[in-house]
């Protein structure tokens, strides 16, 4: 972290925030100009608050020259991470889909989907028990009893499930998920993410809807500092200008977020377009641009959909986009 003091800064106040930094464990390079007077900040940095620096008298700005994160950024970890539930692996060469309606409606609903699925190859089921939704007249998902379904189908097909926690209340409800899902809309519920930072289960992490790649992986840094380093970060899209899609994918984040970090990176082209016929090739550009998995959503009768029907593909249209993906895997040198 580099530090630029102000022009004609008083002496006492320089020596005073040096000695404050010292006292917080930094070491300190000190190099005064002709022009300009900074100093740079080593070691430890994590705990410096850029902000309160920014904010003082005598600091003209402050400039970060490694990232804020530690624990999920590759520099520190080359490796890349695989993120393992059940018979499904994501991450380190590991190509993993995960696959399902927007939300659980019926038990024939989700157990006919749940056997299309794994007939198609996909390795987790997913489907939303607990719903956040825009509107609080809409269909908010069938909760305790939508993970019950879940837990029949995953015991019919031997699916891992996937299912989002929408607040840490019913995180006792959560005991025989496979998978926690963090929506977009809790990317930064910093709560959530400290607790999960303790459980012992994999966690996907969706991109929340106007965050930067930086905070995603803050968000991250959460959970893995807590404990739990098993993370899958999704690229579900990000809201922009454009209204034509309901989203807007964004592919730079998926080789971005791969060199910046270990953990695996999915992308939901589902939820980033809003059109179910986007999503077939939105699903083959993911695997091009390097990603290590799919989030699909498929209802085997969309327009029928108490959610998200206008962008969830059908069983026989899923079966397509798995054949595509397969082949493109191997290009990739990945293994569904
Ligand atoms: C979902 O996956 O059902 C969902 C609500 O997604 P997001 O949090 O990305 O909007
Ligand atoms: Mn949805």
């Amino acid at each position: 972290m580099i530090v630029i003091l102000k022009q004609n800064a008083p002496k006492q106040k320089v020596d005073d925030l040096l000695e404050q930094l010292k006292s917080q464990g930094v070491g300190i390079h000190f190099s005064e100009g002709t022009h300009t007077t900074l100093f740079g900040l080593v070691g430890d940095v994590s705990k410096i608050d850029q902000e309160a620096l920014e904010a003082l008298d005598v600091v003209e700005t402050v400039k970060r020259v490694s990232e804020p994160y530690k624990l999920v950024n590759r520099k520190f970890h080359p490796a890349d991470t695989a993120v393992k539930a059940g018979d499904g692996v994501i991450g380190d060469g590991m190509f993993g889909v995960i696959a399902g309606p927007c939300s659980v409606e019926t038990p024939e609903q989700i157990i006919s989907v749940a056997k299309r699925m794994k007939t198609a190859g996909a390795k987790f089921l997913r489907g939303g028990a607990f719903k956040p939704r825009t509107s609080p007249y809409a269909f908010r998902g069938l909760k305790a009893e939508g993970i019950e379904l879940l837990l029949e189908a995953k015991k019919e097909t031997g699916l891992p499930i996937v299912t989002e926690l929408t607040s840490l209340r019913y995180l006792d409800l959560f005991n025989e998920v496979d998978v926690i899902q963090v929506g977009a809309r809790n990317m930064q519920n910093f709560e959530m993410l400290s607790e999960l930072g303790h459980c012992d289960k994999p966690i996907l992490l969706k991109r929340g809807l106007s965050s930067t790649m930086e905070e995603l992986l803050m968000s991250a840094e959460y959970i893995v500092s807590g404990g739990n380093p098993n993370v899958i970060l999704c690229e579900r899209g990000i809201r922009t200008f454009e209204t034509a899609t309901r989203n807007t994918l964004d592919i730079s984040a998926i080789p971005l977020l791969k060199q910046k970090s270990h953990l695996p990176v999915i992308v939901d082209p589902s939820h980033a377009s809003g059109i179910a016929s986007l999503v077939p090739i939105l699903a083959k550009t993911a695997v091009v641009a390097g990603a290590d998995g799919l989030m699909v959503e498929v209802h085997p009768n969309p327009p029928a959909a108490l959610c998200d029907g206008a962008q969830s593909i059908t069983p026989d249209i899923f079966d397509n986009v798995m054949e595509n993906v397969r082949t493109l895997c191997k290009l990739e040198g990945k293994t569904l």
